[in-house]
């Protein structure tokens, strides 16, 4: 960061900093890495600036914290006793926007996994992660499973072009 920033500036840009890496993410980013996973952060191009992007997995993560995306039935979730309606509706337009984003993200054919917050406390950190690992993993098979099936699918209708069956063997050129 260059020091010509006044102290207002350098104050903001430490705070998106701060903001960009919370703690529960890198733990996140940091399991994920250990687990051979690679991705993007912060990508900007996607609905919602995903925190994690695993394009090898078409998913993408969003690690939430519970009050401000509403976490429902979360011991997290408390409204303000003051200005209750106010931080009633704020929230409420929050939660619109996540879903509004992830129904963009699924028309764009991506996965999306939220994570919580409060999933991300050290009592349930690691039952969270080996689940995180474990649906990405059936994510993955998913995926796979209906490129590999849709030439084998056709076959009957489709008998000309590509596909060449031969005793219940069929290839793709
Ligand atoms: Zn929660």
């Amino acid at each position: 960061m260059p020091d010509r920033l006044t102290p207002e500036q350098r104050r903001r840009c430490m705070k998106s900093i701060r903001s960009r890496n919370t703690k529960p993410e890198m733990m996140v980013r940091r399991y994920l890495f250990s687990r051979g996973f690679r991705y993007r952060v912060n990508v900007k191009r996607l609905p919602g600036t995903p925190d994690i992007v695993l394009r090898k997995y078409r998913t993408v993560i969003f690690i939430n914290g519970c009050f401000w995306h509403g976490h429902e039935d979360c011991p997290y979730f408390v409204l303000p006793k003051t200005n209750t309606p106010f931080w009633k509706a704020k929230i409420e337009r929050n939660r619109e926007r996540d879903m509004q984003k992830r129904i963009q993200l699924r028309l764009l054919g991506w996965h999306t996994i939220i994570l919580w917050e409060c999933q991300l406390k050290p009592t349930r950190r690691d039952l969270t992660l080996k689940g995180l690992e474990r649906t990405l993993n059936q994510i993955y098979l998913e995926n796979y499973a209906l490129h590999k099936v849709r030439p084998y699918a056709p076959v009957e209708e489709e008998t000309n072009g590509m596909l060449v069956a031969d005793g219940g063997e069929v290839t793709t050129t």
